[in-house]
């Protein structure tokens, strides 16, 4: 039946949005960190960074059914659940925030952000790096420059957008000991050349963990020396948080905490409504005041009444339960099974990332580090009918992103590892 009805969507829904496999199966319930399908097997979802608590959590289906039969209004309304969550969200970052704007997905974050930091420096050229991916809108999809979701980007790239080398320590231009500073030296001589030019940078967008090419970690000294080139020429660094931030790296409840910055703009979505269109930007009021000056922002549904209900009772039981802690414990308990397993597996080339953020790298050769393209869709698509969902990313499409919600446990971790291990053993 999970052909039929795919192919009744197909007849009637663009066939632009791809799903996880060419023959997806059709999920009807999750709990916690278990999927079912409609013919009643069950899965382990590795895969879903948005539904941070957990399917069917129950004390977020009570707070989304109260505030609905209550009210629910477009935001221009004044009701209480706005203050709440952004007071929420305030109390997670330094004191250097002090603003939140609602909005009600990542692409609309990093899209606002765009917008408040041109708007703040009144300068239009936007830095971004290779491997990235910010969003579908005009100015979001123009700086992402990932060729797995836009084999075109390059082509298509307006002229305000600039990118540096995604500073990829494994297989980059730069690896080792020195990869920092030598990609801090790059990035200051586009910035150099850029002013020289007179179109020098008024935005800096990246992760603050290379998300998207596979959870791999910005080299030691990188951030801050960027962050800091960025500023001394009168720009501003936003640090897009959709994907790795909000606990999921265990250790850090944002990304940037990881390298002693403080980025000026923070986007955030994905986790924040638990799988409810929720997103939002943090920032300074100096900053969203520019806009307010010269423009204006309104989101019908970005903030509402159920909206924000949600993102403030997704923000308590994240903390109630202790999710990032547990990140933290399953992750890295996790990442050292990982890791054992790539002793005795020579296509693991490295295990990427940190707590329930990570991404194992498949190669042919540990030296030439040739990206396993087909044998990782291949090993996904064994793992899947062993029961295990997760997919591929990166330009290469050779990183398997392990991203399950983080209520994971140890036991579902041993049940991954093992039946990767066997998967690797026994053949795909
Ligand atoms: N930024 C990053 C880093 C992302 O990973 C994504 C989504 N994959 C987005 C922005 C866009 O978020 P959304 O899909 O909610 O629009």
């Amino acid at each position: 039946d999970a052909a039929a009805v795919l192919d009744r969507r197909n007849r009637s829904y663009a066939p632009l949005q791809g799903h996880y496999y060419a023959a997806p199966p059709r999920i009807e319930r999750g709990w916690k960190e278990h999927l079912i399908d409609t013919q009643g097997r069950h899965y382990l979802d590795m895969v879903n960074n948005v539904t941070v608590l957990g399917h069917g959590h129950p004390a977020i289906a009570a707070a989304a059914e109260r505030q609905w039969r209550m009210l629910n209004t477009n935001s221009r309304f004044h009701y209480g659940a706005v203050a709440e969550l952004s007071e929420r969200l305030l109390r997670t970052v330094p004191d250097s925030f002090d603003t939140v704007l609602l909005v009600n997905s990542g692409t609309e974050a990093v899209d606002l952000a765009l917008r408040l930091a041109k708007a703040f420096t009144g300068r239009e050229d936007v830095l971004c790096v290779q491997e990235s991916y910010h969003g579908w809108s005009l100015a979001a999809d123009a700086v992402s420059t990932s060729t797995s979701d836009n084999p075109r980007a390059e082509e298509t790239r307006p002229a305000w957008v600039h990118v540096l080398d995604a500073p990829n320590s494994y297989r980059g231009t730069h690896r080792g000991a020195g990869a920092g500073e030598a990609y801090a030296r790059d990035a200051r001589a586009m910035l150099q050349s850029l002013a020289d030019a007179g179109t020098p940078v008024g935005t800096y967008i990246a992760e603050p963990r290379n998300g998207n090419a596979g959870g791999i970690g910005l080299p030691p000294g990188y951030l801050p020396a960027v962050y800091d080139a960025v500023r001394r020429q009168g720009g501003v660094c936003i640090s897009d948080e959709v994907q790795v931030g909000y606990g999921r790296q265990g250790f850090y409840f944002w990304g940037y905490q990881e390298h002693g910055v403080v980025p000026d703009i923070i986007t955030v979505a994905k986790a924040m409504g638990n799988g409810h269109p929720l997103g939002a930007v943090i920032t300074r009021r100096q900053i969203a005041d520019a806009l307010a000056s010269q423009g204006s922002f309104f989101s019908s549904s970005g903030g509402s009444t159920l909206s924000s209900r949600i993102g403030a009772a997704v923000l308590e039981v994240l903390e109630a339960e202790g999710l990032q802690e547990n990140a933290r414990e399953v992750g890295s308990y996790l990442r050292a099974e990982l890791e054992a397993l790539a002793d005795r597996q020579p296509l693991i080339g490295a295990v990427h990332g940190l707590g329930l953020y990570l991404g194992i790298e498949f190669v042919r050769d540990r030296s030439s580090l040739e990206a396993a393209d087909t044998e990782t869709a291949a090993i996904c698509n064994r793992l899947r009918e062993l029961g295990v969902i997760v997919q591929p990313t990166g330009d290469r499409q050779n990183v398997l992103k392990v991203k399950p919600p983080l209520c994971f446990t140890r036991d579902s971790a041993r049940f991954f590892v093992d039946t990767l291990e066997e998967v690797l053993s026994n053949g795909w």
